[in-house]
Parts: structure tokens; C-alpha cells; sequence
């Protein structure tokens, strides 16, 4: 009630000057079944796994809308890789409202794939079984990763086909539709401000604003003038907080768009992204970003400070001294250096700062991995095993080292390419013996940091294969293997395996277009 939505929106996809969202239906579709449910979240949100047909799944896939559900879909903007789009908005995804959960806090449910809206442009508002599994289970591991994300609560298949234009394929082949029930405290993104500002609508932009700063920033009191600078300046640390774990991880978006960017600093809208398996900071799975690699891996820090500029230009019109902005640059910038130093101590199980050493042994580091393009997660892994047992007993250092490279390696070894990684191991060894923590608790804290179970790009494809054949066990047994991801699983023992030869150029597991 707080922004201006349009009530009866003419039907079929155009511009919608004024309004800050547009009520719409969900379109139904031919046979909704539950394919894949997240009890944790569910728990949170106060709800019961639903039976695999039924009014609850006729729900999640927008079969049936309750009469407390107000569904809308929001209009925003956007740049798209680097260029002003204009309107752009939810073109196939309308939130169904708002629930309390068990935790008191109030959250979002929003269907994506439930039909087109007013913002659908020349497309049908829906989305496949592949890109919806995808978002699916790469939210719910980020969350156990510990990595600021909307959440995923259910994945619906339709019953019906949806035919893609797509590499995946190759040709038009039906694919089966699915729709994911995604929650967060709010999608609001960088572009629903720009969108405001780009055509001058003052008063939409000042009460999207308020809105935001009155339900999800609450710890800034009453919205106005003087807030929105410190406010903004909450915004860049909290996005320089996902960052850091992005980079921390080896997680790469793949579109960050500013429409894709959350006001709230969280991962949101999974498409093309990727995990990084070898460590390559110019890596993109996104097809579409193969020119410029505008979006790969080290591209991601940079990228989110000139989104945040873009918001910066949005939020202008609201401050007296649109210069105070700038000190949110600032932020972002210590924030992320400060984060991500954080996050890479942990990794390398050091409490004890050594702030000058350090800088060049983490610069190293990063270049050493890169020159070996060894899978980043299982180095981080092992070098969490081989590390403090390197403390603790008289084992050959260069034996264990040799060992650990061989298991992160994707190029025969010995190779000239490992030389610097080589070098690096003994120098971080002289620094981590300065720790005055037992070996036993490094490792504890190594382990904890460094995750033995991501999303990598050719699980997310098996399970996707998989599921296209009716086949769920390997979608539940991966996601159950990334609802503990820190954790040593025996029996998940598969998921944690290198990048197989048969998935390097393969559709899905090394590229993927944007409508993945
Ligand atoms: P994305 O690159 O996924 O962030 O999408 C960019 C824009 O395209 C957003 O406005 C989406 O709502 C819209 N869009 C993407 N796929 C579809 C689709 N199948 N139907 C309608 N709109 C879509
Ligand atoms: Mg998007
Ligand atoms: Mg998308």
C-alpha cells in the first residue's frame, strides 16, 4: 500500500509509467507435482512438506491463488552488461505476498516460470525444469555455504512443455516447464530505483525508498534526507560482504546485471552462474559474456562497485549533496578488502595477523593458483588436512605437497606450472607455524572454512539429466550432501570429485546462455 501499483493492468507486455508494480495472475498450468521441497527453509517459514499433488502444490506452481494473496509482479530497470536496457521488469516472476514465519520475520514468496506480466516484453513468462533446478538447488547451497541468498522453498514441475531457443539443445526441442517458489525478505533490486530516476518519477523513487529503509532497514529510524547517505552507504557493505564470499567460494554469477542485484546485498537471480573449478579469475560460464568477459570470476568486485555507482546516480535526486554518496564507495572498497581478508585467514587457518606478510602471501597465492589452475575447492581441502598434519608430525613436506597437487590437479604432474604453487606451500607453512593454536584446531578451522562440497557446474547438469528422465534421487542426495557442506560425507563421496573429462565443453556443465 506504500507504492503506487497499477490495479487492472491492460493485458499483454508494455511500458507501465507510474506505477512501482502491477497486479497480476498467475497463469495456470496443465499437471503441478512437487519435484524437490527444502524442509529447513520450510521449517523457517512455518510450513509442512506438502504432498506431491495437491492444493499447496497447485499453489506453488500459481494454480491456485488464495484470496489473501495479492500477486504482483515489480517494474524496474536496468544496465545489461554495461548498457541502459530501460524497462525491464518481472517478466516471469510475480510474488504471490508476503508471510510471517515462525521466526516472526516477514518474507516474500515469489513464483518464477507462473506466467508472463505486463513486463514479459517478447517472451512467454516461463521457465524450464533445467534453469529452475539450477536456481533451486544453488540458492539452498549458497545459504549452507554461509553466502548472503534469496532462499528457494519448492520446485514444481508444470506438466507442460516449453519449447527454447537454446545451445543447450541445439535445436527447439520441448523442454519440461518448472517453477521455483523463491523467498526472501524482499527482491527489490538496484533497477527498480533506476527505474525511477530514468524517467523522473520523484515521488515512486522517494517511496520505494522509504519503503525499503521503513521494512528492511529498520535500524535507520525514520526515512528522510539524512538517512538515505548512510543508508546507501549500508547498502555497499552489505554487498561487499556477498562479494567476498562469492570470491571466497569460487562462485561466479555469470549476469550481474543491475537489475540483478539485490538492495538487500544478497546472491540473487541464479542463471548462467558457475563454481569455479579450476581457479582462473577470467572464467565465465556465461555464453553470452564470451567477448568481454565483463562478468567472470575476477571481474565480480569491480563489477559490483560500478553497479552500486549506478544506484548511487538513482538514489541522487533524494540527497541534498548527491556528492555524500561517494563515501558508500569507500565503504564498499574497505569493506571488500577487509571481508575478503577475513574470509582467506580462515581459509589458510590464521588467527594471528601479520597484516604486511600477509598482503604478499595471499597476492601469491592467488597468482600461484592461477598459474596451476588447480580445482580451487579441493586445494583449499586438502591444504586443510595436509597443513596441520605438516605441524604435527615429521612427515616429508615436499612428499605431502606433491600429493596435494596431484589431487587439485587438472594437468599431469609434475609441470613447470606448478612451480610458484610449489614455492608458495613452504613459505605458508614457515607462517603458519607461528600460530599459537594446536594443529588439531587449525584443522578444525580449516574445515570449517573450506567447504569439500560446492554446486560444481557438471553435478548440477547430472541431476538436471536426471530429473529430465523422472529420475529425483540424484537431485535429493546432492542436495543433501550441500545442506552440510563443510562436513566430511562418505557417502557423498562422488559430489566432491573434480570436473570429469566428459564435462569440459559440454553444454551446461562449462557454458551456459543467459536463459539458463
Ligand atoms: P535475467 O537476465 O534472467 O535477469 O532477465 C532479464 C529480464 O528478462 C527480466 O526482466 C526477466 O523478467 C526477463 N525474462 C527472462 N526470461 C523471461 C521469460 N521466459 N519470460 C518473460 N520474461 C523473461
Ligand atoms: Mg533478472
Ligand atoms: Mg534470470
Amino acid at each position: 500500500d506504500e507504492l503506487r501499483g497499477e490495479d487492472n493492468p491492460t493485458p499483454g507486455s508494455r511500458q507501465v509509467p507510474g506505477y512501482a508494480y502491477s497486479r497480476v495472475q498467475p497463469t495456470a498450468v496443465a499437471d503441478p507435482h512437487l519435484l524437490a521441497w527444502s524442509d529447513e527453509l520450510a521449517q523457517t517459514l512455518g510450513l509442512e512438506r506438502p504432498a506431491a499433488r495437491g492444493p499447496e502444490v497447485e499453489m506453488l506452481a500459481g494454480n491456485r491463488v488464495l484470496a489473501s494473496m495479492k500477486p504482483f509482479a515489480a517494474r524496474y530497470a536496468g544496465h545489461q552488461f554495461g548498457n541502459w536496457a530501460g524497462q525491464l521488469g518481472d517478466g516471469r516472476a510475480m510474488s504471490l505476498g508476503e508471510l510471517t514465519g515462525a521466526d516472526g520475520r516477514t518474507w516474500e514468496l515469489q513464483l518464477k516460470g507462473a506466467g508472463p506480466t505486463p513486463y514479459s516484453r517478447r517472451a512467454d513468462g516461463r521457465a524450464v525444469l533445467r534453469s529452475s533446478l539450477r536456481e533451486f538447488l544453488c540458492s539452498e547451497a549458497m545459504h549452507y555455504l554461509g553466502v548472503p541468498t534469496t532462499r528457494a522453498l519448492s520446485l514444481v514441475g508444470t506438466g507442460d512443455a516449453v519449447v527454447r531457443d537454446m545451445f543447450y539443445n541445439g535445436n527447439q526441442r520441448p523442454e519440461p516447464g518448472a517453477i521455483v517458489a523463491r523467498v526472501a525478505p524482499t527482491f527489490v533490486r538496484f533497477g527498480n530505483f533506476q527505474m525511477f530516476a530514468a524517467s523522473g518519477e520523484m515521488e515512486n523513487l522517494r517511496a520505494l525508498a522509504d519503503y525499503v529503509i521503513r521494512h528492511h532497514y529498520p535500524e535507520f529510524g525514520a526515512p528522510g534526507p539524512a538517512v538515505y547517505v548512510p543508508w546507501y552507504a549500508e547498502i555497499c557493505r552489505r554487498t561487499a560482504v556477498m562479494v567476498a564470499h562469492w570470491m571466497s567460494v569460487g562462485f561466479v554469477h555469470g549476469v550481474m546485471n543491475t537489475d540483478n542485484m539485490s538492495i538487500l546485498g544478497l546472491t540473487i537471480d541464479y542463471g548462467p552462474y558457475g563454481w569455479l573449478e579450476p581457479y582462473d579469475p577470467g572464467w565465465t560460464p556465461n555464453t553470452t559474456d564470451f567477448g568481454y568477459r565483463r562478468y567472470a570470476f575476477g571481474q565480480q568486485p569491480q563489477v559490483a562497485l560500478w553497479n552500486l555507482a549506478r544506484l548511487a546516480e538513482a538514489l541522487s535526486p533524494l540527497v541534498p549533496q548527491p556528492d555524500d554518496l561517494r563515501a558508500g564507495f569507500a565503504r564498499y572498497t574497505e569493506t571488500l578488502a577487509s571481508t575478503r581478508y577475513r574470509l582467506l585467514l580462515g581459509k589458510l587457518g590464521l588467527t594471528h595477523r601479520a597484516p604486511k606478510e600477509d598482503a604478499q602471501l595471499f597476492n601469491d597465492l592467488l597468482a600461484a593458483l592461477e598459474e596451476a589452475g588447480v580445482d580451487m575447492t579441493i586445494f583449499f581441502r586438502q591444504l586443510s588436512h595436509v597443513a596441520p598434519d605438516l605441524l604435527a608430525t615429521a612427515d616429508d613436506e615436499d612428499v605431502r605437497f606433491q600429493e596435494l597437487l596431484t589431487a587439485a590437479a587438472y594437468t599431469p604432474f609434475p609441470n613447470a606450472a606448478y612451480a610458484s604453487l610449489l614455492a608458495w606451500l613452504p613459505r605458508y607453512l614457515t607462517r603458519l607455524r607461528q600460530e599459537p593454536a594446536a594443529p588439531e584446531a587449525i584443522r578444525t578451522g580449516m574445515l570449517a572454512a573450506n567447504p569439500k562440497y560446492v554446486l560444481r557446474n557438471y553435478l548440477a547438469q547430472n541431476a538436471i539429466q536426471a530429473a529430465e528422465k523422472g529420475d529425483l534421487s540424484y537431485l535429493n542426495k546432492l542436495m543433501q550432501a550441500l545442506k552440510t557442506p563443510f562436513a566430511e560425507q562418505p557417502e557423498y563421496e562422488e559430489f566432491a570429485a573434480k570436473r570429469p573429462d566428459w564435462a569440459w565443453d559440454m553444454p551446461g556443465c562449462a557454458t551456459l546462455s543467459c536463459s539458463s
